[in-house]
């Protein structure tokens, strides 16, 4: 089947039938300009009033063959299949394309469905294998199409005019219809706004004379370097208006530490790129059209340089797209946000600052640890202690902050210093016995304190075997944690359960429950999305929880997934549940009653925890 539009205007079109699947033919023909002859013994009313309006040609009698003669289109919609079918082989053998309605086998061609907006067809079409297929998504359109596209289609026409006029080369061209496009159209949606006259004149006025006298700092040699390698150029670019790039503070790792507009940036993006740092944080109900892309910045190990992380989000921008660049805790917080931003202003992309929950704060509060404390502690202080500020940079006074007793301090990118940072600072005159203490994945269900004394803490981290990425503290409120450590002694801390999403009452309460409780619950919605992917990469999941053997079922199809442990437990709503996670080779599987209290649950699964334990501890 090969689609035309074809331009029926002034052109002589023959429909022979009258009833009301006539009518409807000849109204979409009549509306593209055709010159109309109708054949039919007896018309419908409607039919009929056209005639005598002298709309079109009626001829009140039976068909015979050589009607077709001289005819470029011709249709059929009678209620005699006889009929039907000497038309189909009259214009056939005349070579004329020929349609009966509803007769597939009688046509030369078929009309698709269609929706209109004005000047806009949208049309379906198949090669007949499934019609009732077609009357659903041209219905599915008609209800998602509105109707501003009519409206906007006439403004495209009218750019398209402007453009023409200017006789701009065919590049600068298609970059104004590109600014059009992405700032008008929601592809997501199907939604389309149209635009107001002063946007319209905007694209059309080239933006360089207009910028020419705003200050506007060259890219380093670097910058330029990197983004002509995408082929980007430097300095604004006429005509194109980029996406707006959010440098968004992710926090240290508990999804719901992300910020309101964090969240609202991160779901009205066309693409995120984030770090490993701030692949916990990304909700997992992202929807899948969303770009992800991972720049994985671990401590000691920086896969994507930074001004390829640069050129990336400029290229992101100036193809249009809404980017957000999502980060570890804050962006500004040894974060190397300022950086990125100041990369984009000589491009002229428009950027923002989300901020963040910082590690220092957000890690530190769920360790219990106060950062400030009425008495104690006067200052706070945030330090890096990598190793590369010891390299011709600006050097951290290590023997200043060792003289300020009444002080947190807190180190980030340290824990491989840390030998090196407690021997100058007890060196500066701090006292060996001043708390100290490691905090590890904070926020996270993996999170680890150790508590100790500055002149203690490695030993001490070494030996608990922590991992990074993790903050020290130092100062006299680090005792506090051991009264104030209220993240750990929840009864199911470092429980990371997986759900699938719901908003109805008894599981979404549940669902709370197991979150106050101290379980990182791990919504996920079905299939999984490629956020739902990422987090779920994070860290294993220590189990799922099942409210139906469908849920189950699901999961199967989704086995292998990344986070998936044969240690998992399948936590399961119902006896039926539980026994389709038992045929479906779940080891671990713990049946709760249908209908249980939330309460009840969080007791089961917290001693089914405790009772693992006591176990391991047994050998
Ligand atoms: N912009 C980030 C810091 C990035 S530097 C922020 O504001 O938090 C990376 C360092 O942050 C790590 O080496 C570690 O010291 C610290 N960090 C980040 N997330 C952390 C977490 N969840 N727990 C403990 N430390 C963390």
């Amino acid at each position: 089947m090969y689609p035309v539009m074809l331009n029926l205007r002034g052109r002589p079109a023959l429909v022979v039938g009258g009833g009301e699947v006539a009518l409807r033919k000849i109204e979409g023909l009549l509306a593209e300009g055709a010159r109309l002859t109708v054949v039919s013994p007896e018309v419908v009313p409607s039919i009929d009033d056209l005639a005598r309006r002298g709309a079109l040609t009626l001829e009140r009698r039976d068909y015979r063959s050589g009607d077709v003669a001289g005819f470029t289109l011709v249709f059929a919609a009678t209620d005699d299949r006889a009929v039907n079918g000497r038309v189909f082989s009259d214009a056939r053998e005349a070579g004329i394309w020929v349609n009966v309605a509803d007769d597939p086998e009688y046509c030369t061609f078929h009309l698709p469905a269609r929706v209109q907006r004005g000047s806009l067809q949208l049309t379906v079409a198949s090669d007949g294998g499934a019609p009732f297929v077609v009357r659903r998504l041209r219905q599915l359109l008609e209800r998602r199409l509105g109707a501003e596209w009519s409206e906007w289609m006439d403004a495209a026409a009218r750019l398209r005019q402007s453009v023409r006029a200017l006789g701009l080369p065919r590049a600068a061209s298609e970059r104004i219809y590109d600014s059009f496009f992405a700032s008008t159209v929601e592809g997501e949606k199907l939604r389309a706004r149209v635009p107001r006259a002063g946007e319209m004149k905007a694209w059309l006025t080239p933006r360089s004379a207009e910028s020419a006298n705003r200050e506007t700092p060259r890219p380093s040699g670097a910058e330029s370097a990197a983004l002509l390698s995408f082929g980007a150029r430097a300095g604004p670019v006429p005509g194109l208006r980029p996406g707006l790039v959010s440098l968004v503070g992710a926090g240290p790792g508990d999804p719901s530490l992300l910020t309101l507009r964090a969240r609202q940036r991160l779901f009205a993006a066309d693409a995120i790129v984030y770090d490993r740092l701030a692949a916990p944080a990304l909700p997992p109900d992202l929807p899948a059209h969303i770009e992800l892309h991972c720049v994985g910045k671990e401590a000691g190990h920086h896969p994507v340089p930074q001004e390829e992380i640069n050129a990336l989000l400029a290229r992101l921008a100036l193809a249009g797209k809404r980017t957000v660049r999502l980060k570890g805790g804050d962006p500004f917080v040894f974060g190397r946000g300022s950086e990125e931003a100041e990369s984009l202003r000589p491009l002229g992309i428009p950027y923002e600052i989300v901020p963040g929950v910082t590690a220092g704060i957000g890690a530190t509060a769920y360790a219990g640890i106060p950062v400030t404390h009425r008495g104690e502690s006067v200052r706070l202080t945030l330090v890096t202690a990598h190793e590369s500020s010891k390299r011709g940079g600006p050097q951290v006074r290590w023997d200043l902050l060792a003289q300020d007793s009444n002080a947190t301090l807190v180190g980030y990118m340290g824990v491989a210093n840390l030998p090196d940072v407690a021997a100058k600072l007890i060196a500066g005159g701090m006292p060996a016995s001043t708390p100290a203490a490691l905090v590890a994945h904070g926020t996270r269900s993996t999170q680890r304190t150790v508590v100790s004394t500055i002149g203690g803490l490695e030993a001490a981290g070494v030996a608990e075997g922590i991992r990074p990425p993790a903050i020290f503290v130092i100062g006299p409120t680090v005792r506090h944690a051991a009264v104030l450590d209220w993240f750990t002694s929840r009864p199911l801390s470092g429980e990371r359960i997986g759900v699938f999403a719901t908003e109805a009452s008894p599981a979404a309460a549940l669902y709370d429950a197991l979150d106050v409780a101290g379980a990182e619950v791990v919504s996920t919605t079905r299939p999984l999305t490629p956020a739902a992917r990422v987090v779920l990469d994070v860290a294993p999941l220590t189990g799922w929880l099942f409210k139906s053997a469908e849920e189950v079922e699901s999961i199967e199809e989704e086995r292998g997934l990344p986070g998936w442990s044969a240690d998992m437990h399948a936590y399961c709503l119902g006896a039926a549940t539980a026994s389709r996670a038992r045929a479906r080779g779940w080891r671990h599987v713990t049946e709760l009653a249908e209908g249980m209290a939330p309460a009840a649950v969080i007791a089961a699964i917290a001693s089914r925890i405790e009772f693992a334990a006591f176990a391991a501890r047994k050998g």
